[in-house]
């Protein structure tokens, strides 16, 4: 895997909505075109959160089965859901999803301001969380909104709830939480233990800074409409893809190979 970029795309998120950004997926149909065609343009791994038809966020198990079923069908992309659910959700309707045995989840390892809103991830519900991926088989991505969810999930791993290799999300630039700078970046860095691989989410503007840092830094990379909907200021991107495929112009401008839904298989040992 030396010398090869993972890009994850992040297709719908919880907040975006069809009326910021036209061509975000919502039904599970959009969801496994856009699955498809950001595979197509090298992404590995995609994001998934699943919505009702009127674009409220849900996590009803019918519309993320069928969401998974239709992509697994058109691609060999791997899947990971989110298991941050949308503000207001409670930590059993989060979790539920997991049970379908995607190939992997996100796992938020602490509390965190969201704008004027908040998600609350206690460390029982961490541990909850955990259990319940292991009992699926599903590898967590340890999404980390500040430098205290890196050293929470030392706890986890002391626990033997969470195993090696591990995978860290930095989530960075949310409005009211860590805001992604060399500094920021390299010291949530410097916190995980051996064996640690990481994606570099820049929200927002922070969406290139966060594309450069993780080339920069070693790290993997993450775009798509959950985590920021202009291609460049004033113009909206025209699909997931296109973020993809600048992610893989800058990554092999830089040298890199991109990498393939089998290079994650067999990084993270997925079942
Ligand atoms: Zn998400």
């Amino acid at each position: 895997m030396a010398n090869k970029m993972v890009i994850t795309c992040a297709l719908t998120g919880a907040e975006t909505t069809k009326q910021q950004q036209p061509a975000l997926p919502v039904t599970p149909e959009e969801l496994a075109d856009a699955a498809a065609e950001a595979c197509l343009a090298g992404a590995a791994i995609i994001h998934l959160h699943a919505r009702h038809d009127d674009g409220t966020p849900t996590a009803d198990l019918k519309v993320f089965k069928k969401a998974i079923d239709l992509i697994r069908k058109k691609t060999d992309v791997v899947v990971e859901i989110t298991t941050g659910g949308a503000v207001g959700m409670t930590p059993e309707e989060r979790i539920a999803p997991v049970s379908l045995k995607p190939d992997m989840a996100s796992l938020d390892c602490g509390t965190v301001n969201f704008g004027d809103e908040y998600i609350v991830n206690t460390l029982p519900i961490m541990r909850q969380f955990a259990s319940e991926m292991n009992k699926h088989g599903v590898h967590p991505t340890l999404e980390c909104f500040d430098v205290s969810h890196v050293q929470s999930s030392h706890i986890l791993i002391k626990e033997g709830l969470i195993k090696p290799p591990y995978h860290y999300g930095f989530v960075m630039q949310v409005p009211a939480a860590l805001s992604l700078s060399v500094k920021t970046l390299s010291y949530m860095m410097d916190q995980m233990p051996p064996e640690s691989y990481f994606t570099v989410m820049g929200i927002g503007r922070a969406h290139i800074p966060g594309i450069c840092g993780a080339i920069a830094a070693g790290g993997f990379i993450r775009v798509g409409f959950e985590d920021n909907i202009y291609y460049s200021k004033g113009r909206l991107a025209k699909s997931n893809a296109e973020f993809v495929e600048r992610a893989v112009r800058f990554s092999k401008e830089a040298g890199l190979e991109i990498a393939k839904p089998s290079d994650v298989r067999e990084l993270f040992k997925l079942k």
